[in-house]
C-alpha cells in the first residue's frame, strides 16, 4: 500500500448485500417504548447501524463460505473437527481442545467446575457473562485494575493489564485453597477493549506458580491484541501476530474463547487446557449439555467456519484495518469533544456518559440516556457498560453504582464501510447538543442476572 495515502480503505469488496432501512423519528420513538427503553428488545429491522456487540456478528469471507460447503456433519470424529482441532492445537499449544457453541458455554462449564461457594476468582476484569457464570456458583468475583487506568484520560498502551500488587495482595490473603483462578481477560472487553502486555501475562504466570493458582487467558480478542502488542510492547516487532498470540496463549493453564470475536465466525466458542484430568471433568460436562467431545454443540460446517476464521484473523492487512478503522471513530470523537475512554480499544469506542451527561445522576442511568437517544437521532443500537450492566444495590435497596458509566459502541467485524461511521460521527453532533440534560431513566423490571439483556424501564418522573 502506499504510505502517502491516509484514508484507510477496507481490505474486501463486498459481493453479497444485506439492506438496511432508516426509519422516522416518531417511528423509532415508539418502538422504543415498546422495547421498554432496552435496545436489546428492539427488533434488528428497525435498527439501522448496528454496534450494539461485535460479538457473532461479522461478515465471513468467501473461503469461510466455501468451507461451510466442506463441513462434515458426522457425529464423532468429523473432518471438520479434526481441522479445527489441529488450528486451535497451533494457535495455543494446548493439547486438550473441547469446542462449545459459545464463549459461555465454556465459562459454565470449567468455572462450574472450578467454582462453588467461598471460591474467588481474579481478573483484570470479569465480562459479564464471566461474572454471571461465577457468582452462579456461589464463589465472588474481584476486578483488579490498577487505579490509574480506571482514569479515562490517561494514555496507557496497555490499558488493560491487571494490577499485578492487588493481585499478590489477594493471592497472598486468601491462597491457593481460595483462588480458584486468576482469569486474564484479552483484551480487557468491560474496561474499553483495552489491551493487556506480555509482560504482564508473564506476571501472572509467575504469580500464579507462586501461589499454586490456576491461570485461564479469556482470549476472545486475542488477534487483536496481539496487534497491539507488536506496535507497542518492545521486542515484538518482527513476530507475526500469531507466533504473538501463541506465547501468550502457552502462558495459560486454560484458554476460554468466544469464537464470536476473534473466531470470525457467527457462533462457536472454545475451551482449552493442559491438564487432562481437568479436560476429562470438562468433557462430561460438555456432553450433559452441548453435545460430544468432536461438536460440542457446533454443526460441522461451524467448526470448518471457525477452524478458517482463526487463521484470517491473523491476516496483517485485515488486523491492521480492523484497530485503525475502530480508531478513527474513536478519534473523530475525541476532536469533537465527546469523552471517550482513551486511548481506543480494539473491538470498541467506549464513550464516558457520566462526563458527557454531567447533571444526570448516576442512578438514573447517564448512559442509558446516550444509548436512548443515538437511536432516536440516527437509529444507531449500542449498549450501556455501567450501572445498567453492573449495578447492585446495597441492603436499602440503594443502587451502588458501577465503577463507570460507559456507553460502548462495538464495531462489527467486515460489515460497515466508513461511510457508515461517518454517518454515527454526524448523529453525535445532535447528541451535543443534549448535554444539559439533567434526567435519565428507572428501572420498571429486572432478573436476578444479567440484568441489562430483559430489564425494562421509562423515562424517570423528573423531567425528559
Ligand atoms: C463475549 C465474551 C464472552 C462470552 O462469550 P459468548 O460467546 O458471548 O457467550 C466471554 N468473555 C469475553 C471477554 C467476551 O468478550
Amino acid at each position: 500500500m502506499d504510505e502517502k495515502i491516509k484514508t484507510l480503505a477496507e481490505p474486501f469488496r463486498i459481493k453479497m448485500v444485506e439492506p438496511i432501512r432508516m426509519t422516522t423519528r416518531a417511528y423509532r420513538e415508539e418502538a422504543l417504548l415498546q422495547a421498554g427503553y432496552n435496545p436489546f428488545l428492539l427488533v434488528s429491522d428497525d435498527v439501522f447501524i448496528d454496534l450494539l456487540t461485535d460479538s457473532g456478528t461479522g461478515a465471513m469471507s468467501q473461503s469461510q463460505w466455501a468451507g461451510m460447503m466442506m463441513g462434515d456433519e458426522s457425529y464423532a470424529g468429523a473432518r471438520s473437527w479434526i481441522k479445527l482441532e489441529q488450528v486451535v492445537r497451533e494457535l495455543t499449544g494446548m493439547p486438550h481442545v473441547l469446542p462449545t457453541h459459545q464463549g459461555r458455554a465454556a465459562e459454565r462449564i470449567l468455572y462450574g467446575l472450578l467454582g462453588g461457594t467461598d471460591r474467588i476468582f481474579l481478573s483484570n476484569t470479569h465480562f459479564d457473562t464471566t461474572r454471571a457464570n461465577i457468582e452462579f456458583t456461589g464463589a465472588t468475583a474481584l476486578d483488579l485494575m490498577p487505579e490509574e487506568a480506571l482514569d479515562p484520560e490517561t494514555w496507557m498502551p496497555f490499558k488493560g493489564n491487571i494490577d499485578l500488587d492487588k493481585l499478590e495482595t489477594q493471592l497472598a490473603h486468601y491462597g491457593s485453597e481460595r483462588v480458584a483462578a486468576v482469569i486474564l481477560t484479552v483484551t480487557n472487553n468491560s474496561s474499553g477493549g483495552q489491551p493487556v502486555s506480555m509482560a504482564n501475562a508473564r506476571a501472572v504466570r509467575a504469580l500464579c506458580d507462586r501461589y499454586g493458582v490456576m491461570m485461564v487467558i479469556d482470549g476472545c480478542r486475542i488477534a487483536e491484541n496481539a496487534y497491539f502488542i507488536r506496535m507497542r510492547e518492545d521486542g515484538f516487532q518482527d513476530k507475526s501476530y500469531h507466533d504473538i498470540a501463541r506465547e501468550m496463549l502457552e502462558l495459560g493453564d486454560a484458554f476460554i474463547m468466544s469464537a464470536k470475536k476473534d473466531g470470525m465466525v457467527n457462533m462457536g466458542g472454545l475451551l482449552c487446557m493442559k491438564d487432562k484430568e481437568l479436560s476429562v471433568k470438562c468433557i462430561n460436562q460438555l456432553i450433559i449439555s452441548e453435545g460430544f467431545a468432536t461438536y460440542g454443540g457446533l454443526s460441522g460446517r461451524d467448526m470448518e467456519a471457525m477452524a478458517i476464521g482463526l487463521q484470517e484473523v491473523f491476516d496483517p492487512d485485515y488486523l491492521h484495518y480492523r484497530i485503525r478503522s475502530t480508531a478513527y471513530l474513536g478519534e473523530k470523537l475525541r476532536e469533537k469533544g465527546i469523552p471517550v475512554i482513551w486511548p481506543i480499544g480494539g473491538h470498541a469506542v467506549y464513550i464516558d456518559a457520566k462526563k458527557l451527561f454531567p447533571a444526570i445522576p448516576v442512578d438514573q442511568y447517564p448512559g442509558q440516556v446516550l444509548v436512548c437517544e443515538l437511536y432516536k437521532i440516527g437509529g444507531i443500537r449500542c449498549v450501556e457498560v455501567g450501572s445498567m450492566m453492573f449495578g447492585k444495590y446495597d441492603e436499602q435497596g440503594k443502587l451502588i453504582p458501577a465503577s463507570q458509566e460507559l456507553v460502548r459502541l462495538a464495531i462489527p467485524r467486515r460489515v460497515y464501510t466508513q461511510s457508515h461511521i461517518d454517518f454515527v460521527l454526524e448523529v453525535f453532533d445532535f447528541i451535543l447538543e443534549l448535554r444539559d440534560r439533567k434526567s435519565g431513566y428507572r428501572i420498571t423490571y429486572e432478573p436476578a442476572f444479567l440484568r441489562h439483556f430483559t430489564a425494562r424501564l421509562e423515562p424517570h418522573p423528573g423531567g425528559g
